[in-house]
């Protein structure tokens, strides 16, 4: 197996030069980029697993580099880390709605930058391949790993790719977030329960084209569920 390649955008050099040492270390293959049209010129060469990216960056934000990765088709599916400075909840969120699959707040160490990529990249990555799960209008194609209505995928970042085939396999029943947490997210201890709602916030949206977004019900003090029938 080749091994898995990391896009890191940092522009300051110092933690560049750290992490990408750190993951080097851990196995992964490193590509640096300083800007973020450095890291569209990346991209172009060869699609990544996954981006590391800085929120502050000279040319533009990575918060706008994330929102544009996850508009284009090539790449939506590449997950993205952001890495900042900020640690206000607001500036988390504004991360996760801008299309980051997770967050992490400088400094942090090398073993929780490399317990993030791993969990992400878990959960990125589609299990029982060939297996065709249908619910409602939806389909889950689990080796084309796509969720399609008719003829139509459905337009999924990875995590919440990862949430709907859960749901698709696991209908009728109501999960707690951190139930959610735990089978969606691999149990991963970094992320926080209300980063559930913002992904089910994202899937309710991509869903709402095909009218299907009513299959993800909220059971109030209790969770989510996934429904074919009325709530
Ligand atoms: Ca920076």
């Amino acid at each position: 197996m080749t091994s898995r390649q990391i896009l890191l955008v940092e522009d300051e050099r110092p933690i560049r030069e750290m992490v990408a040492f750190g993951l080097r270390r851990a196995g992964f293959e490193v590509v640096e980029a300083e800007d973020t049209r450095g890291a569209r010129a990346r991209i172009a060469d060869r699609r990544p697993d996954l981006v590391l990216v800085d929120w502050m960056l000279p040319d533009m934000s990575g918060l706008e580099l994330t929102r544009a990765l996850k508009k284009d088709k090539d790449t939506r599916d590449v997950p993205v880390i952001m890495l900042t400075a900020r640690a206000e909840e607001q500036d988390k969120v504004s991360g996760l709605e801008g299309g980051a699959d997770d967050y992490i707040t400088k400094p942090f160490s090398p073993r929780e930058l490399l317990a993030r990529i791993n969990a992400v990249l878990r959960r990125s990555t589609s299990a029982v391949p060939g297996e065709l799960v249908a619910a409602g209008a939806l389909t889950l194609d689990t080796a084309g790993h796509r969720i399609t209505v008719g003829e139509a995928s459905v337009p999924l970042g990875p995590t919440e790719y990862r949430l709907l085939s859960f749901f698709m396999t696991h209908p009728e029943r109501v999960y707690s977030r951190s139930q959610l947490l735990d089978r969606v997210w691999g149990g991963n201890v970094y992320v926080e329960e209300r980063t559930v709602d913002v992904h089910i916030r994202r899937l309710r949206k991509a869903l709402e084209g095909f009218d299907a977004d009513r299959l993800i019900q909220t059971v109030r003090g209790a969770g989510y569920r996934f429904s074919t029938r009325p709530s």
